[in-house]
């Protein structure tokens, strides 16, 4: 008998038959003598329809009461999941994030797991009950809902398993696995049989709906091995888990992110502490960057191009506004761009793979206008209109001959 968490995204619930598929998947799984915990997202375009209704509304809703709605999704998918497994024949109680001890800290609409009081869900499963948890959500010190950002119910569904010590965490999607590219615009992506924490931070981070990055920083932390796996064919999915032996790949895989801003500040003087004084600035108001250039300018001065989410970009023009007594004409936000990544921790002892993605960029006429890098990926920045086009001549340089 082993404890098994699993979790069902938005797609896998969205209808009746949806919801009945779950119900079979996890009820085969308690019949063969298991105890299951289940984390399920809000149904289909639940969270989004939701979103647009409250903008109808006021769209400047605070972020304490849009968690308040956005949470209701889940709070439906729990009830008629639970309705589902009744009705195939076994015990099952559905829980809210915070019956289920899932307490977080106070950022509204992106909440970070603080800490997991797991004795209400022992106590169901010692009743021999199926748990049905909601994904995305739990509860501030002020006893207040908070979730936990787009896709979080990975996130939920990691932190139950690790604090659970689970035998076995299962993500269950809409597609078969995570594959070298988004499979729904790169037909010829091939599906991974396992891929290393690492990797699949930065392919998540980058771009790669399939999994949250959060979700798999934390599998990272806790060793929690993860599958993720369609749940609506029964193949083997994607393994994701710390280095062992695994297939020798160069690269793991292409994402495109399009939710990138790149902000530039020309013109600032070519003087120590200039870099520290801007990016504390971002620190402090919680903004993530992206990649970062800095180029001499004349007359002593210098330029700094950095990228930031599209929903931060107005703060960060704001905090870079305030620091330098600069024209408004020196900071431009440009919003048309996306980041092309390639993934792979075989890229660090071979020489050639940032020349092979430049020259596929390269043969398209595809303009490059910043470059990130690191030990297992190479980043970027180019026209969003080329995106698509991008990923689909990065992915073929890299992948064709596999086939
Ligand atoms: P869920 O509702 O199950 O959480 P998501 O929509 O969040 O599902 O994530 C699954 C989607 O991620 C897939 O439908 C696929 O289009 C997309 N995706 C993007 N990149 C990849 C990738 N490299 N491998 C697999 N799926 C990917
Ligand atoms: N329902 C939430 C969302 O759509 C959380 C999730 O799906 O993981 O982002
Ligand atoms: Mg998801």
């Amino acid at each position: 008998m082993a404890l098994i968490v699993q979790k069902f995204g938005g797609s896998s619930v969205a209808d009746v038959e949806r919801v009945m598929n779950v119900a079979a998947i996890v009820t085969d799984t308690y019949r063969k003598g298991n105890d299951v915990v289940v984390v399920v997202s809000a149904q289909g375009d639940t969270t989004d329809d939701l979103i647009e209704k409250a903008a109808e509304i006021n769209p400047k809703a605070s972020k304490r009461e849009m968690d308040m709605l956005l949470s209701a999704g889940e709070q439906m998918s729990i009830a008629l999941l639970a309705m589902a497994i009744e009705k195939l024949g076994c015990p099952v109680v559905s829980l809210l994030g915070w019956q289920a001890g899932m307490t977080t800290d106070s950022a509204y609409s992106k909440a970070r797991i603080k800490k997991i009081d797991t004795s209400r869900i022992i106590a169901e499963l010692d009743r021999h009950n199926i748990v049905v948890v909601a994904g995305f959500q739990g509860l501030n010190k002020y006893d207040d809902i908070t979730t936990l950002g787009r896709g979080g119910s990975d996130t939920s569904a990691v932190a139950i398993a690790a604090a659970m010590h689970a035998d076995r965490c299962q993500i269950f999607t809409d597609v078969e696995g995570v594959f070298t590219a988004d499979p729904r615009k790169i037909p010829d992506a091939i599906k991974l049989k396992e891929i290393t924490y690492d990797e699949m931070l930065e392919l998540a981070t980058l771009g790669a709906q399939v999994l949250n990055n959060r979700s798999v920083e934390m599998a990272k932390k806790y060793n929690v091995e993860l599958e993720v796996l369609s749940s609506l064919t029964k193949v083997p999915g994607t393994v994701v888990k710390e280095v062992t032996k695994m297939e020798k790949m160069l690269i793991r895989g292409v994402t495109k992110d399009t939710d990138v801003a790149r902000i530039a500040v020309t013109n600032i003087p070519n003087t120590p502490g200039i870099a520290f004084k801007l990016f504390a600035k971002l620190a402090q108001k919680k903004i993530n960057v992206g990649i970062i250039l800095q180029s001499v300018g004349r007359d002593g001065t210098k330029d700094i191009t950095f990228t930031v989410s599209k929903d931060n970009a107005e703060a960060a023009m704001e905090a870079v506004g305030n620091i330098f007594s600069i024209e408004e004409s020196n900071i431009a936000c440009d919003t048309n761009v996306a980041k092309v990544s390639v993934v792979g921790a075989g890229m660090e002892s071979h020489p050639g793979t940032a020349s092979r993605m430049f020259e596929a960029l390269y043969e398209q006429n595809i303009n490059i206008e910043m470059i990130a890098t690191s030990e297992i990926k190479i980043s970027v920045l180019i026209d969003a209109a080329d995106a698509d086009k991008a990923v689909e001549a990065v992915h073929k340089a890299f992948f064709e001959e596999r086939k």
